[in-house]
């Protein structure tokens, strides 16, 4: 893997940093007034002693996370992963043993104090926002996917932050921030993958009032723990009668040393993450909430905050893939030329390039529109308001509809792209990339997940569509924030002609009737990411310094030129399918 600092030689991350972002209005979504600066001030709690006290700290702490998980990122992790990825995992009697390397590079996060990004500083935390947690995760997963899920799997603290009570909080949140705690999420089953609803793990309660679980979960990462440390396996389990579907099921938290890891998965990628089966006999358990609330209430609103999670994990993948081709392109030569001369070469690493850039653009968007309700939702029910009033708050809730559409969304786009890049990055090392010397084999292996696991594309597709046909009605919500947007900026002739054919699309689509409309639900959310990626890159270059402003909006261009031409081809999907059905349904023999 190229080596280097993952945040200094990014210029598209540093931009967004320095000149994309709105950072006055994430901070301000994140501190609430600086009242932890503030608390600071008057109480000298230690643990607040990082809080900025303006946005201009935020944007300055943020800096130094970043500076210094792109270090450890570009110099400690992405070194080790081959030889992780090459050694892997070993499996005996329910133990699992890490390679050194990566119990190395996990110890320099974990030293470095930058491993518990999404716990509150008054937990340990290092209290920042979604903004700037994607690209950490970005970073970490550029440098080595498999590495990215083990810190991701700490960070799974935070669900106990949000849901559990006082006591578990203190008792787990500290210590999984130290990073000597690692969490587990188990909520497939053998028969029960996107079926959620109807897995059948049961937890019962005995005389004593005491829950105990019984059950076999599969595919759970990280329910062995990391190395020394154990787990936590926060576990999806039916109270209610078998078929009692999703409101009988509720949330757990369970201690590793009481389930038996049956085995571990031989994976086609990510080596070094285990991928565990999990038994459960009479294991003990306590409730997290409300029972009946586990999938419908706790597992859906972490829904959002997991898929932007992969989603990053996506755009690391993505970023890795375009780098390590661009460095072979530009060391291999062939005809007497480098490779990166040869235009068919050359065609792909442009592409890479514009995919990049406007799917991190995608990426942040998602982040900010989660920032915009999350951190607000959370302060209200703190101090008391009912779950009720919360969701009636004006913006809380037009945001957390943005949300609700932007992260399937991004999630969908990324985790498809970073796959066909993937593709691209080993076509371009041609022979070499098939062999395990260079690292874009692991990188093509490590992305062929990120479209399956945390809900397949074809889910965030049926979660993605509700908000484009609400939100694109005369007074939806995704109608006025495009509106919006586009004030903010001067669009250009090719991003609204790609906007005219997203509006004939829309309207197509609402005639459209039947099993039809799960069919060509696809085209439609491809459009509105595709529309959705030019606006943003943009709005981006109309914040960012001349120079970069010029040398971008070449690729800005071609991605929007692109666009069009794959909304045409949308257009006329969608009527050869009408047509087709309409035909096929003439056809159909009268009925006597
Ligand atoms: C490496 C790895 C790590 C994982 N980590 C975890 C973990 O930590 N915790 C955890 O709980 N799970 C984990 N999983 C499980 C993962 O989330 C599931 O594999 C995933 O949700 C898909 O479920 P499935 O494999 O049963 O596929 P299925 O649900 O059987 O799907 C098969 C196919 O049918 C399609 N399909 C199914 N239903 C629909 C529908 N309604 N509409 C359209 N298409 C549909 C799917 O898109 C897919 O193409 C992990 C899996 C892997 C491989």
């Amino acid at each position: 893997m190229i080596q280097g600092n993952y945040f200094e030689d990014n210029e598209d991350i540093r931009l967004h940093l320095e000149e994309i972002t709105d950072w006055e209005e994430i901070v301000n979504a994140y501190e609430d007034d600086f009242s932890d600066a503030k608390e600071y001030q008057k109480s000298g709690d230690e643990k607040l002693a990082m809080a900025p006290g303006t946005v201009k700290d935020a944007v300055d702490y943020y800096r130094t996370i970043m500076e210094s998980s792109g270090e450890i990122a570009g110099t400690i992790v992405s070194q080790a992963s081959q030889p992780m990825d090459h050694e892997g995992l070993k499996y005996d009697s329910g133990k699992v043993t890490f390679p050194a390397p990566m119990v190395e590079a996990y110890e320099a996060v974990k030293d470095a104090g930058i491993m518990p990004y999404a716990t509150n500083r008054r937990y340990g935390g290092l209290g920042i926002p979604l903004t700037v947690q994607t690209l950490l995760m970005e970073m970490t997963s550029r440098a080595d996917a498999a590495f990215a899920i083990a810190i991701g799997c700490v960070n799974l603290a935070e669900t106990i932050e949000k849901f559990g009570t006082q006591e578990m909080i203190d008792k787990w949140v500290p210590a999984m921030s130290r990073g000597e705690i690692v969490g587990a999420m188990a909520l497939t089953e053998p028969n029960y993958g996107s079926d959620l609803p109807n897995v059948q793990t049961r937890a019962e309660q005995d005389e004593n009032g005491n829950w105990k679980i019984n059950g076999t979960k599969r595919f759970i990462t990280h329910a062995c723990g990391f190395d020394k440390y154990p787990s936590v396996i926060l576990t999806l389990a039916r109270t209610g009668k078998p078929e009692s579907g999703a409101r009988g099921l509720s949330f757990f938290l369970v201690e590793g040393k009481d389930v038996h890891v049956a085995k571990i998965e031989h994976k086609m990628g990510l080596h070094c993450s285990p991928t565990c089966e999990v038994v459960y006999e009479d294991t003990p358990a306590q409730l997290i909430g409300e029972t009946g609330q586990g999938l419908v209430k706790y597992a859906m609103e972490m829904m959002n905050t997991a898929r932007l999670s992969i989603a990053g994990q996506s755009m690391g993948i993505a970023e890795a893939a375009y780098q390590e081709a661009k460095k072979y392109a530009g060391e291999r030569e062939q005809f007497g030329k480098l490779i990166q001369e040869i235009p068919a070469v050359k065609k792909m690493l442009n592409r890479m390039e514009r995919e990049v850039i406007a799917m991190r653009a995608l990426l942040q968007e998602a982040a900010r529109t989660i920032d915009n309700y999350l951190w607000r939702k959370e302060r209200l029910l703190h101090e008391g308001m009912s779950d009720r009033d919360v969701r009636k708050d004006e913006t809380v809730k037009s945001w957390e509809k943005l949300a609700n559409f932007f992260t399937p969304l991004t999630k969908y786009y990324i985790s498809e792209t970073c796959n066909t890049l993937a593709f691209d990055a080993l076509q371009i090392h041609g022979g070499s990339g098939y062999t395990e010397e260079y690292d874009v084999a692991r990188i093509y292996r490590d992305a062929r997940i990120t479209n399956i696991y945390e809900g397949t594309t074809q889910l965030q597709v049926v979660a993605a569509i509700g908000g484009i046909v609400s939100g694109m009605t005369p007074n939806g919500n995704l109608r006025a924030y495009i509106e919006q947007e586009m004030t903010r900026f001067q669009p250009s002739q090719e991003l609204l002609q790609v906007k005219a054919s997203f509006e004939e699309i829309v309207s197509i689509y609402k005639e459209v009737k039947g099993d039809l409309r799960d069919e060509l639900a696809f085209e439609i959310v491809q459009s509105a990411a595709r529309f959705m990626m030019g606006l943003l890159v943009e709005r981006s270059n109309s914040r960012v310094n001349a120079e970069a402003a010029a040398r971008r909006n070449k690729l800005v261009n071609a991605f929007n030129l692109e666009s069009k031409a794959i909304l045409q081809g949308n257009i006329i999907r969608i009527q050869n399918a009408i047509a087709s059905a309409d035909s096929s349904a003439t056809r159909e023999p009268a009925a006597v």
